[in-house]
């Protein structure tokens, strides 16, 4: 084939899309089911019609080549593990009895049998359910949902690439089933694997499929060269199979780095590459690994998870070097769009200059078009758009929302002393012990009090103008009344006003932060038919304004004790929230940490002698690959003592971290130079608190001593279990008495009841440590 040939049959596709329709008919289909309201027919007919809704949209708009198999009830990790038959022992009596509810028992659990776990896909906020695997795992192929899904797009006039999960993926991805070694490697099952995914090809390619993709993002992360080995092991023998349709192997979320010449030399058809941010590191490996000669390049120019237009002309360049690289160049986003919203001319409430900086899922699609037409028949049979793009790219660029000057100056005046406390911390320490007064072991809680149905509903009026907002503040501050009184009896050592007034912890700051847009159909899955609407960081930030400090101030009036005052913390805010383009992470999260530090100092000279400053969010944002950790972690935590170092010495600074697996970041929480860390804790039976000791962590820690994610009550003797085996690691004038996280989703029986264990536990052991 020679260039121009190649260049002519370029077509345009996407690996995934979003799945749960224009008004979230998919949520309402499944919840109905779950709740007896939908019939499984009714269900399945409404899942289908929005596979053929969504295929007739991007055909239309003109993707060559449409996924399927992409669509999920749930998840399609799950998917996978039914695909492979690879169902836990304890829910295959379930799935043979019903296959629907069957699954849905393994998403959701049952009475009597637990869910799988569930844990984030890469570094999005997606949540996928965790395969179990173990020696005697019997894989068996089951193709119905692959195949039936290919054949409604054929049967309606697609062009259809079906999209799975690839065998190295999904094996890394698993973890060893309960009743397994923990060091039950899943790789080690890929021989047993391998014939199963080649009779899920045989069965694809008798149903109609030319090509079919598998995922393989977990390539994308740092790999052992055995692992390393298996991909080129799977790839030569899915190769090497004479029934089976072209392959595609994708990859996404960041560069291939070793294992892309793996993939360049395995005997498959095609790879697809994501050549955004800092997987456009894949250009260069690709060009050192010789290129794809006769082969398919699918190019990922269009980021698919962020929310801004492409910058088309930087796109069609990158696509031009790639040309050259290649047999066939392909154009998509570089990951599939399920990880943004669907559809950017929905928000008609934006400002209408603002809405052309914005591409959800809809525009993305239509950019990948126009990039596949501008390489199939010269960028001249696109100027009128790109003219368009460059103009909408350039009133962002100087638009006064994204170029404020006065938050522009001072974020490059920022010093290293205004990251770092005017004290050690020793001397804080002392000054705080004297300022605060608390008991050994002092109790406290992270923040929030149960969000009841009551408070929800004062939000929906308020929203609705069915109350005014003198009238929401009644509700609030009677809500504010009750929790302050409520720790006061219980005997509460540190007190917090309970979060009532917040919708979300990210989303109410981001409302009160100019530079923050929010949207109000940008719904993106998290997991099953929870779906969230992040704000998204679209211009410079400031604070117009205190966010927090009436009601701190109205709190603190009520009780003698102190009361914590209580804000998210810089990386939280960008890890849950659509992030900029046009600018490093780095620099976004300054000028948040800015906001936050006048809060800080607000709330201080409220009287405030505690803040905490939540920070969930640090673990989880870590870079995929290990060589881009440092640099993160340095802006993450230089980012939150930012926030966090403007204060005087006797006042507390505290912080909060949810999810376990505080391995990697110790050295982090270090830096953050927090007086007083809480954590959640009481699953891994504190072994935290045994990492921080490990570590020479010298501060105040919180381990969390119950875990609030179940409506179990936890008993005093239970509670005092853990606290003993926090006083193994931490001295007991360093251990704080706190649940693992805040109890927004608990409610107040059990709140009373566990807080009552926490309370009796902490003074027992008081009492034990004085005699
Ligand atoms: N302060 C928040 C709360 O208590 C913290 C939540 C979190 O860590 N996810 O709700
Ligand atoms: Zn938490």
């Amino acid at each position: 084939m020679t260039a121009t040939s190649a260049a002519a049959a370029t077509l345009a596709t996407v690996h995934g899309y979003p799945r749960q329709g224009r008004n979230r008919e998919l949520k309402k289909a499944i919840e109905g089911y779950w709740k007896g309201t939908v019939t499984a027919d009714a269900l399945h007919t409404a899942a289908a019609e929005l596979r053929r809704e969504t295929w007739r949209r991007l055909t239309g708009a003109g993707i060559g080549e449409v996924p399927t198999g992409d669509f999920s009830l749930y998840d399609h990790v799950l998917d996978t593990t039914v695909a492979v038959g690879a169902i836990p022992a304890r829910h295959r009596a379930a799935v043979e009895a019903d296959p629907l509810d069957g699954y849905f028992a393994m998403a959701r659990g049952t009475q009597d049998a637990a869910p799988l776990e569930m844990t984030k896909w890469f570094d999005t906020n997606y949540h996928y359910l965790v395969p179990e695997l173990g020696p005697g795992t019997a894989f068996t192929a089951d193709s119905a949902k692959p195949v039936g899904e290919l054949a409604e797009a054929l049967a309606a006039g697609h062009r259809a690439r079906p999209v799975l999960l690839g065998p190295i993926t999904y094996l890394l991805l698993a973890k060893p089933a309960p009743g397994v070694a923990e060091d039950f490697r899943p790789l080690t099952l890929l021989d047993r694997l391998l014939p199963v995914y080649a009779e899920l090809l045989a069965d694809l390619r008798a149903a109609g499929a030319a090509w079919v993709q598998l995922d393989e993002p977990a390539l994308v992360q740092d790999r052992t060269p055995a692992e390393l080995n298996a991909a080129a092991r799977a790839y030569r023998d899915l190769g090497a199979l004479t029934d089976r349709p072209k392959l595609l192997v994708a990859s996404y979320f960041d560069r291939l780095g070793e294992a892309l010449p793996v993939l360049a030399k395995a005997p498959v058809e095609g790879l697809a590459l994501d050549v955004t941010g800092p997987a456009a590191a894949n250009l260069a490996d690709l060009a050192a690994a010789g290129g794809l000669p006769g082969k398919r390049l699918v190019a990922g120019v269009v980021d698919g998870r962020n929310v801004w237009i492409n910058d088309l002309e930087k796109s069609l360049a990158t696509l031009a070097t790639l040309l050259g690289l290649a047999g066939h160049v392909d154009v998509a986003p570089s990951c599939s769009l399920l990880h943004v919203p669907l559809d950017a001319t929905a928000e008609r409430d934006l400002d209408p200059q603002l809405a052309r900086w914005l591409a959800f899922a809809r525009q993305k699609a239509e950019e990948t078009v126009l990039l596949a037409r501008g390489l199939r028949e010269g960028t001249g049979a696109i100027t009128a758009e790109l003219a368009a793009n460059r103009a909408d790219l350039a009133s962002r660029a100087r638009s006064p929302i994204t170029r404020d000057p006065a938050v522009r100056a001072r974020a490059a005046a920022v010093t290293a002393g205004d990251t770092r406390r005017a004290q050690a911390y020793p001397e804080r320490a002392e000054a705080q012990r004297a300022r605060l007064g608390l008991p050994l072991l002092p109790t406290t809680t992270i923040g929030s009090f149960p969000q009841t149905a009551e408070l929800r509903l004062a939000r929906a009026d308020l929203g609705a103008g069915r109350i005014d907002a003198a009238a929401y503040r009644e509700r609030i501050e009677a809500e504010v009344r009750e929790v302050i009184a409520y720790q006061e009896k219980a005997g509460l050592d540190v007190l917090v006003h309970g979060e009532p007034e917040r919708n979300d912890m990210v989303q109410y700051f981001a409302e009160r932060l100019t530079g923050y847009l929010a949207t109000r159909h940008g719904w993106v899955q998290s997991y099953g038919t929870r779906y969230v609407r992040p704000p998204v960081l679209a211009g410079d930030i400031s604070r117009p304004r205190a966010m927090t400090v009436d009601w701190f101030r109205y709190a603190r009036s009520l009780t003698d004790r102190p009361v914590k005052g209580m804000l998210t913390g810089p990386v939280t805010m960008l890890a849950w929230s659509f992030v900029r383009d046009d600018q490093p992470l780095a620099d976004t999260a300054r000028q948040v940490a800015l906001a936050l530090r006048d809060e800080v100092a607000d709330l201080e000279a409220a009287g405030a002698a505690v803040v905490q400053v939540d920070e969930p969010a640090l673990r989880e944002t870590l870079p995929l690959r290990a060589a881009d950790r440092p640099a993160y972690l340095d802006w993450a935590t230089a980012a939150f003592r930012l926030a966090t170092s403007g204060v005087r010495a006797d006042t507390q600074i505290h912080t909060h971290m949810c999810y376990a697996e505080f391995g990697a970041i110790m050295s982090a929480i270090e830096e953050l130079d927090a007086d007083v860390i809480s954590l959640e804790a009481t699953r891994s039976h504190m072994e935290v608190a045994g990492e921080l000791a490990a570590a020479g962590y010298p501060r105040e820690v919180g381990p969390g001593v119950w875990d609030i994610h179940s409506p179990r009550v936890p008993g005093t003797e239970e509670v005092l279990a853990l606290l003993r085996a926090g006083l193994a690691a931490i001295p007991a004038g360093r251990l704080w008495v706190n649940p693992d996280c805040g109890l927004k989703t608990r409610g107040w029986t059990e709140t009373r009841a566990s807080l009552d264990s926490l309370v009796t536990a902490a003074r027992r052991l008081r009492e034990e440590l004085a005699g």
